[in-house]
């Protein structure tokens, strides 16, 4: 007879490892206590206009091609696929670069900025893309269960690039602020600061200028639509407005889940939701980590959102957009040494439908907003249409345009939400940063070393934020509960 594994949460790392736990033989069944499965990255539809909640930047294409490739499938069997020309634009107080769809062209937008720079830019973009090859290859598909795991012939003649950090790194060889920001900015998906960074995360920048951007035709859900297709074709059972209650543990060993009162057997539980919130699913005495551990560890930024529907198209945007036009380490102190909302915040802007007509009515546009800010901090709704106000002049203005007659209704996303839908630590947007300290073994682990038979997966644990790494995630820990069976 096959055994049952009871999956909490149906985010990326959730769908995944119940897509490949159930092609290891078990009987798997997942329960979400959200109406939609998807995580983070549900959708919004409003009259006629779809927003992605959360990840909006499809990166690292092979992660995802390798996924479904697990299964014999490709990824155009569940989505299509677009590399976005250009990829992005980054907005600063007296320019704007524009991050083209080849080495070349980057090139030369970077000749523009600070001559000579290109040449040492593609040195950079080769060690990049060998650390890519390296991180892939031989260290993120390992599940941090060991130091040794990170040692290998490779890594040990980078060694001192695990103890630089990118940020210095960057601006050894380059000279123009907003060069420096451009290669800073992909290592924030890592969730910390450039300067606390490893030099070896690099290989974020070769996923970014080698790799390119995408964007699966009708959004990012379009992915969780297809890894939830596939999770049932190959038999999962997936029950959405299950809040789970309880982690039941019979003589040491995690034997089911409480639903709505109700007890499920099962003789594994993994579970996907927040790692914090998931241990507050046990009794005291079978968690593994204080709320002291909790406090200490750095987490990635919450974010406040909006999600706008507008009556005419945008003028002077791509479909990325980052306006980098103040102070990025007065932000950054803001989220990470001193918390409290930023004085002068950066922020992101995405328009899909300057790509993507699907995701609004003929004409119109459907902007999502995102204000990165330290997690934990008070939410309110003054606070929310104060950040609103600040970030809607400083976008007219950089773009040189009036739009705030133009909304036809915007809707907000903040700290609360964070933690009301989603069971979020603090309510953190993308889970535990990838800090030196934070990195594969010294993260909390993906087995429990106080409960048998009971797993944890997605971007709080191995490897880390992002979807691809959460995609990682799911698969790293299906296979120790198959050696473990
Ligand atoms: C605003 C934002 C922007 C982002 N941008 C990007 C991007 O552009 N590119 C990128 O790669 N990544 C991005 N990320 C990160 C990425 O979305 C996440 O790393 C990934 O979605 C995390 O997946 P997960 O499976 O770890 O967790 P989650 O998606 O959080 O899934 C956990 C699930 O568990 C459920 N749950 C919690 N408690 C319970 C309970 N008691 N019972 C039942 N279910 C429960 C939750 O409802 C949720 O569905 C972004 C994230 C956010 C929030």
């Amino acid at each position: 007879m096959s055994k049952k594994v009871a999956i909490i949460g149906s985010g990326f790392s959730s769908l995944s490892a119940a897509c490949y736990l159930s092609k290891l033989g078990f009987e798997v069944s997942v329960y979400e206590k959200n109406e939609t499965v998807g995580g983070r990255a549900r959708q919004l539809i409003r009259d006629g206009f779809t927003f992605d909640i959360g990840p909006s930047w499809y990166w690292m294409p092979d992660i995802f091609e390798r996924f479904f490739g697990d299964f014999g499938k490709k990824t155009s069997d569940y989505y299509s696929l677009d590399k976005l020309s250009p990829a992005y634009k980054i907005f600063f107080e007296d320019d704007v670069i524009t991050i083209g769809d080849s080495m070349d062209k980057i090139c030369d937008e970077f000749e523009r900025i600070e001559k000579g720079s290109s040449k040492y830019l593609r040195k950079f973009i080769l060690q990049a893309q060998d650390n890519y090859n390296i991180a892939i290859n031989e260290i993120v598909y390992r599940p941090g269960l060991s130091p040794l795991e990170l040692v290998t012939k490779d890594t040990i003649l980078r060694v001192d690039q695990f103890f630089k950090s990118i940020s210095g790194q960057v601006r050894k060889h380059f000279k123009n602020p907003k060069l420096i920001a451009t290669l800073e900015f992909p290592v924030l998906f890592l969730g910390a600061k450039p300067s606390k960074t490893p030099a070896f995360y690099s290989f974020m920048n070769f996923a970014d200028f080698g790799l390119g951007t995408w964007h699966p035709k009708g959004g990012m859900y379009k992915i969780i639509d297809g890894m939830r297709k596939l999770a049932e074709e190959l038999g999962v059972s997936i029950h959405m407005g299950h809040a789970v209650e309880k982690i039941v543990v019979n003589d040491g060993s995690a034997r089911g889940l409480v639903v709505n009162n109700k007890t499920i057997q099962a003789d594994f539980v993994l579970s996907g939701a927040d790692y914090h919130h998931s241990e507050t699913l046990l009794d005291p005495e079978h968690r593994q980590y204080s709320e002291g551990y909790w406090d200490k560890k750095t987490f990635a930024p919450s974010s406040l959102l909006f999600y706008v529907g507008f009556d005419k198209k945008i003028k002077n945007v791509e479909h990325h957009n980052l306006f980098f036009d103040t102070d990025f380490e007065q932000h950054a102190e803001e989220i990470y040494d001193d918390p409290k909302w930023p004085t002068k915040p950066l922020f992101y802007v995405n328009f899909p439908t300057v790509t993507d007509q699907s995701m609004a009515p003929e004409g119109f546009e459907s902007g999502f907003f995102l204000v990165p800010i330290a997690p934990g901090l008070e939410d309110t709704a003054e606070l929310r249409e104060q950040y609103f106000d600040i970030i809607m002049k400083r976008f007219q203005n950089r773009t040189d345009q009036k739009v705030e007659n133009n909304i036809i209704f915007k809707e907000s996303f903040c700290v609360n939400d964070f933690k009301e839908q989603y069971n979020s630590y603090k309510g953190n947007a993308y889970g535990m940063a990838n800090t030196l300290f934070q990195t594969a073994f010294l993260r909390p682990g993906l087995k429990s070393k106080k409960v048998k038979d009971l797993y944890f997966t997605g971007q709080l644990t191995v490897p880390g934020p992002g979807v691809p790494p959460s995609l990682i995630s799911g698969k790293l820990v299906s296979e120790l509960i198959d050696k473990n069976k």
